[in-house]
């Protein structure tokens, strides 16, 4: 059936959050993270705990190897199609490993001998949420980096229990590359969360020349601050090298609206630094993520109207190059 098909795809996107065979994410091998280092399968019994199979992290250290995917059938009484619109009643979602292998009415989809079956025929199944511009890291202030690290863990796997089964992150918000770690986490089966994108510490425009107030990062917490094409290219290619997903850019910022209600804002990048960060990015073979939207960064906490903007694809400017290529968090 047609909408068997389309539905298939979406849920192959989004996976399936309460019927997934193990709790973890496990994006690398699935594609969706070739930055994570593959973890190492020892060859041998775990000093006598069982049938436990030790792995070996990428950077040492011994831990329990994630279960091994296997077959499940869902029996759904209702399932909800994301693509039309519609629930659809007593249906059957195929799971083979992280991904779906087939969907559509009862009867019609094969179950291989042996597939581990979940009634759900008096519940409603839905499709993973997708969470395209989160920050799971707490900015940097009176939190320790330990302390963030800790409380973002707990948001992960917070997220994952209630549904969303992947995440876009726009920044680590202060705390480096701690992201980045998380993700492979995740990845690795160490932790438990949704799939992660993640962008590091984004790069923001500071002027042809440095600024009075721009502050050394020795750190490297911060989003790095360019003010030339050189610079620009530099940073993409240090976030890349340091594992990210996607590049984080600000290329608006000053939000407010006229007397008569018009939007206003300004560009960031000259238009070269713009068309450096993409070029740089593209040929990197990563993404640019342009905040165009209001979410959590409006000047104007008691605004009336929304500040979201119709995408600056039709700018003749820095901004329609970002959006060009880019996706955008919403
Ligand atoms: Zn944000």
């Amino acid at each position: 059936m047609r909408y068997r098909f389309a539905l298939k795809a979406a849920l192959g996107i989004f996976g399936v959050l309460m019927v997934a065979p193990a709790p973890w994410a496990q994006v690398s091998s699935a594609g969706h993270a070739p930055q994570t280092p593959a973890p190492q399968v020892v060859p041998s019994p775990w000093r006598g705990v069982g049938p436990v199979v030790p792995c070996v992290l990428p950077w040492g250290g011994i831990y329990a190897c994630p279960p091994t995917p296997v077959a499940v059938a869902i029996r759904a009484g209702r399932l909800f199609d994301s693509i039309n619109g519609t629930m659809l009643t007593k249906q059957v979602v195929l799971i083979q490993g992280q991904r779906i292998a087939d969907v559509g009415p009862d009867g019609s989809v094969t179950i291989p001998a042996g597939t581990r079956v979940i009634d759900l025929s008096q519940a409603t199944v839905l499709p993973g949420l997708i969470d395209s511009h989160d920050h799971f890291m707490t900015a940097r202030g009176k939190m320790t980096a330990d302390q963030a690290l800790l409380v973002a863990t707990k948001r992960l796997r917070d997220a994952l229990e209630n549904g969303f089964t992947s995440l876009k992150e726009m920044t680590s918000h202060g705390n480096g590359y701690q992201d980045v770690t998380l993700r492979d986490m995740i990845n690795l089966g160490v932790i438990i969360g949704p799939r992660v994108q993640v962008s590091g510490r984004g790069i923001v425009w500071g002027g042809t020349t440095p600024r009075p107030n721009e502050k050394p990062d020795p750190e490297l917490l911060s989003a790095i601050v360019v003010h030339n094409v050189e610079e620009a290219r530099a940073a993409v290619r240090f976030e890349v090298d340091h594992g990210v997903d996607h590049i984080k850019l600000y290329p608006v910022g000053g939000w407010k609206f006229s007397p008569t209600g018009e939007l206003q804002f300004q560009e960031t990048y000259p238009l070269e630094v713009m068309q450096a960060l993409d070029d740089e990015a593209e040929r990197l073979g990563v993404l640019l993520d342009c905040l165009v939207d209001d979410v959590g960064h409006s000047a104007r906490p008691n605004r009336t109207q929304p500040l979201c903007p119709p995408r600056p694809i039709a700018f003749e400017s820095a901004t329609s190059t970002c959006a060009s290529r880019a996706s955008f968090g919403t």
